[in-house]
C-alpha cells in the first residue's frame, strides 16, 4: 500500500476523485457526514481515549495482546505448543463476524449476503459458502454469531483461525469445540485488557506501541477556544490514562501546563455503555487517582471522577442532548449506546478511512473500469432479457418448429448469443478486477467497507449510527468550529438513475 501525501492541489487519475474544492482538506483528512451537524450549536465535546485521542502503532500492538492472549490461554490448560503460533496482521480487519458453531470467520454485506468464509486458515468456495449460509434464512446475531468491531479485539480473529486448524490437525476434528475455544479466545483477550497484563506492557514502553498525533494538541486547543468545552470519557482507568494522556499532551503547548488543562471534565473507568444507561454514581479521585470517598455534588474542573453515569453527568454540567458532540470509535460502547440513551451527536473514528481512501484515489483508474463494467452487466442483462422475450413472442405466435426456421428467429437468437457471450466476458473481467483491486488492498478481506461492490455490514453500521465520521481527531483542525457539515443528498437508486440520464 503506498503512502504518498496527497495535497488538494495533486492531480487524480480520474475524474470521479478529483477535489471539488480548494479549501477542503485532501480526502483522506476530511470528515464525512451521514447526518447534518452544525459545529456552532455543539456546547461541549467528549472524547474517549482508546483508539480516539490515542491511536496505537497497531501492529505492534496486536502483536503484544495475541501474545498475551495465547500465554492466557495456556494458563487456562491449553496445549503449550500454541505458543509458537505467530501473529497475521493481514488476516484481521474489522466488521468481521464469527460463526462460533461451526468454527468460521465470515465477512458479511449490508444485506447479510456472506460474501467471504474462512475455516481455520482455508477460504471457502462458492459452493460450500452456498451450502452452509444459502440454504435458509439466518440471523447473524449471539450468541452463535459473534461481531468483531473493536480495534482492540482483532487479534483474536487470527488467533481463532489458527487454533481451529491446530485442533484439527491433531486429529480432534469433528470434536472440536469451535464455540468453545472462541469464548475462550475471547474471555483470554478480555482478560488481557482489563487485568493490567497489557497496559502495564504499553506503559513501560509508549514511543513503542502508541502514535503521537503532533496536531492533537492544536486541535484541542483550536476547538476550546471557540469556546466549546471539551471532557474527556474513557474506559482506562486512572493511572493508564494519565500516562497515556501526558505521553500525548503535555509539553505541547505552553498554555497547557498538564493534559488536564484541555479538557473542563474528566472521567476515567466510565464504563461504557453502561455508562450511558446504569446509574452509577461519580466517584472523586485524589491526585493519585485513588477515590476521595466524598460525595459528588459538582463535576468541577482541575479534578478527575470515576464511574458514573450520563444522567448526573448531563445535570451537573448543564450539558444536555444535542449541545454534546461525543467522539469515539467504537460502534456499540461510543456511538449506538449514547445514541439510544441520549440525544448527543455523535463523531467516530475509523482510522482504516485514510488508507481506504488512499488506496481508493490510487488506483482510481481501476475503480472507475469496475464502475464502468457493472453499467456493462447491467445493460446486457437487460438486452439479453429483452431478446428472451422476444425470441419466446416470436415462437408462440408461429409455432416452436416454424419458428426455428424463420430468418427473424434465427437473425436475434445469433444476436442474444453473442450478447450472452459478451455478458459473460463482462461478468469474468469484473470478478478478475475486483479480485485484483481487493488483492493489493488487503488479499485476504478487501475493503473494511466493502464486499463485493455492497456495502460491508460495518459500513453500513458506520452510516447508520455516527452522525459524522473521520480518520482522526485532528482532522477537526482542517474545519472551521462553526462548520456546517451537511450530509449528501441522500438518493435511492430511483433518483440517482434520473440524475444520470441526460436524455430524459
Ligand atoms: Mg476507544
Amino acid at each position: 500500500m503506498g503512502h504518498t501525501e496527497l495535497t488538494p492541489s495533486a492531480p487524480t487519475s480520474s475524474a470521479k476523485y478529483e477535489l471539488d474544492a480548494p479549501h477542503l482538506p485532501p480526502p483522506h483528512l476530511r470528515i464525512f457526514v451521514n447526518r447534518n451537524l452544525r459545529m456552532d450549536t455543539v456546547a461541549a465535546i467528549g472524547f474517549d481515549m482508546d483508539y480516539t485521542l490515542a491511536r496505537y502503532k497497531r501492529e505492534q500492538l496486536e502483536r503484544l495482546a495475541h501474545r498475551l492472549t495465547v500465554e492466557k490461554l495456556v494458563k487456562r490448560g491449553y496445549p503449550e505448543e500454541i505458543l509458537k503460533l505467530g501473529y497475521d496482521p493481514s488476516f484481521v480487519i474489522r466488521g468481521l463476524m464469527v460463526d462460533k458453531q461451526l468454527g468460521n470467520i465470515l465477512k458479511i454485506d449490508r444485506h447479510s449476503h456472506v460474501g467471504r468464509v474462512f475455516h481455520g486458515r482455508r477460504p471457502l468456495n462458492k459452493d460450500e459458502r452456498r451450502q452452509v449460509y444459502r440454504r435458509e434464512r439466518i440471523a447473524f446475531v449471539p450468541p452463535r454469531f459473534a461481531l468483531v468491531d473493536t480495534l482492540f479485539s482483532l487479534p483474536e480473529m487470527c488467533l481463532y483461525a489458527d487454533l481451529v486448524d491446530f485442533f484439527a490437525t491433531r486429529g480432534d476434528a469433528g470434536q472440536v469445540d469451535t464455540w468453545k475455544i472462541f469464548d475462550d479466545v475471547r474471555e483470554s483477550i478480555d482478560e488481557a485488557h482489563r487485568d493490567d497484563t497489557l497496559k502495564s506492557v504499553v506503559k513501560q514502553d509508549l514511543a513503542k506501541y502508541v502514535e503521537r498525533d503532533p496536531l492533537m494538541a492544536r486541535t484541542l486547543h483550536k476547538l476550546r477556544s471557540s469556546g466549546k468545552k471539551l471532557f474527556l470519557l474513557t474506559n482506562s482507568a486512572f493511572d493508564y490514562t494519565d500516562h497515556l494522556m501526558r505521553y500525548l499532551l503535555d509539553g505541547e503547548l505552553p498554555e497547557y501546563a498538564h493534559w488536564s488543562s484541555y479538557f473542563e471534565w474528566v472521567v476515567v473507568t466510565a464504563k461504557k455503555p453502561a455508562f450511558f444507561k446504569d446509574q452509577e454514581p461519580f466517584a472523586l479521585l485524589d491526585p493519585k487517582g485513588v477515590p476521595t470517598g466524598k460525595a459528588v455534588t459538582a463535576l468541577e474542573r482541575g479534578k478527575v471522577y470515576e464511574g458514573g453515569n450520563l444522567k448526573d453527568f448531563e445535570r451537573m454540567t448543564g450539558m444536555i442532548g444535542e449541545q454534546v458532540l461525543y467522539v469515539g470509535d467504537h460502534i456499540f460502547g461510543d456511538i449506538l449506546r449514547s445514541k439510544k440513551a441520549s440525544l448527543w451527536r455523535t463523531a467516530l473514528v475509523v482510522e482504516e478511512l485514510e488508507d481506504e481512501i488512499r488506496y481508493s484515489i490510487e488506483h482510481a483508474e481501476d475503480l472507475q473500469r469496475l464502475a464502468d463494467l457493472e453499467v456493462e452487466r447491467r445493460n446486457l442483462d437487460e438486452l439479453t432479457s429483452l431478446q428472451r422475450q422476444h425470441l419466446a413472442t416470436i415462437e408462440k405466435r408461429l409455432g416452436a418448429e416454424e419458428a426455428r426456421g424463420s430468418a427473424e428467429f434465427e437473425a436475434l437468437r445469433l444476436r442474444r448469443d453473442q450478447a450472452k457471450r459478451q455478458l459473460k466476458s463482462v461478468i469474468a473481467a469484473i470478478e478478475a478486477l475486483e479480485t485484483k483491486v481487493d488483492a493489493s488492498f488487503n488479499s485476504t478481506w478487501g475493503f473494511v467497507f466493502k464486499e463485493s461492490g455492497e456495502n460491508s455490514r460495518f459500513a453500513e453500521q458506520v452510516k447508520d449510527h455516527a452522525c459524522i465520521y473521520t480518520s482522526r481527531v485532528s482532522n477537526f483542525l482542517g474545519y472551521s468550529t462553526h462548520q456546517y457539515f451537511r450530509a449528501p443528498r441522500d438518493l435511492l437508486p430511483h433518483e440517482r438513475d434520473i440524475m444520470s440520464t441526460e436524455d430524459l
